[in-house]
């Protein structure tokens, strides 16, 4: 599908935006990737988890990016910034994010359960960063499971805090060229395959399940269904990412308002392109 039919801003730049947008290969990777299907409830029925699941969950996201991402780069870290530490949480919402505070010297990362919860299924884990990162970048074979998304989800929030170390965290610009070279790092490295062996072998120590099946793919309208007026969005490859607000949800795709650089003007954005704002 050209990429010009998926995606017609409707203001005076759309030629430009075309143009630039269609300079990049992602889109035909993602439509192969979403090819659609017809049967919608029978392939969710096992794959939910109770939030109380998702909690403990989240404790293993915690317990694992301390001890196998962490502690082996704590030397390192404490080198540039001495007596730092590191605290992670469980939210109760989506949010997940790594933030620094400089009083207290206190790295903390929070995994929001309903990011878990969102993760154990195709059409919602979709719409994250995390799954457009494995897709794009080939991380873990390019394969969408729930395991693989949240030993990732450790590796973006950890590679937050590294990039933060190393001083190239920029206002604007946070998921930038350097944030990219220290996530496929922590790929390279087998780090990440790290998070990924340790959270599956010590799941069912909980009593856990981490399901490691490929997600089969989901239709426009599964992935319509999750967004609402007022999602903060983003669209299109790295070099040429786009960020809005969902205005209006049309049969097959969104109208966004941009934000920020795109200030002033408005997408028709296909619903496999959409991703939620990460942080
Ligand atoms: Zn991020």
């Amino acid at each position: 599908m050209a990429v010009e039919s998926w995606l017609r801003p409707f203001s005076e730049h759309r030629l430009e935006v075309v143009s630039i947008l269609s300079s990049s290969g992602y889109y035909s990777d993602l439509s192969t990737v979403f090819t659609r299907h017809s049967h919608t409830e029978s392939l969710f029925l096992n794959m939910s988890v109770s939030p109380q699941d998702a909690r403990s969950l989240g404790h293993l996201l915690c317990t694992t990016t301390a001890e196998v991402l962490w502690q082996p780069a704590r030397g390192w870290i404490r080198e540039r910034h001495p007596g730092t530490l590191l605290a992670c949480r469980v939210g109760a919402g989506q949010a997940t994010y790594h933030r620094f505070d400089p009083r207290l010297r206190q790295h903390s990362i929070t995994f929001g359960a309903r990011m878990i919860i969102a993760k154990h299924r195709p059409d919602t884990a979709a719409g994250w960063l995390s799954s457009r990162e494995i897709l794009n970048r080939g991380y873990f074979d390019g394969q969408l499971s729930t395991l693989n998304l949240l030993a990732h989800t450790c590796c973006h929030e950890f590679a937050h805090l590294l990039q933060h170390v190393a001083g190239k965290r920029k206002r604007g610009s946070v998921h930038n060229r350097h944030f990219y070279e220290i996530l496929d790092n922590l790929h390279a490295s087998g780090a990440a395959q790290s998070v990924r062996t340790t959270m599956q072998h010590t799941a069912p120590d909980h009593g856990l399940s981490l399901p490691d099946q490929p997600f089969a793919i989901a239709s426009s309208g599964e992935l319509l269904a999750q967004w609402q007026v007022g999602d903060a969005v983003g669209f299109g490859s790295d070099a040429h990412w786009r960020e809005g607000v969902v205005q209006r949800i049309n049969r097959k795709t969104c109208t966004v308002a941009g934000t920020g650089a795109s200030h002033g003007l408005r997408y028709r954005v296909p619903a496999s392109m959409l991703r939620r704002l990460e942080t």
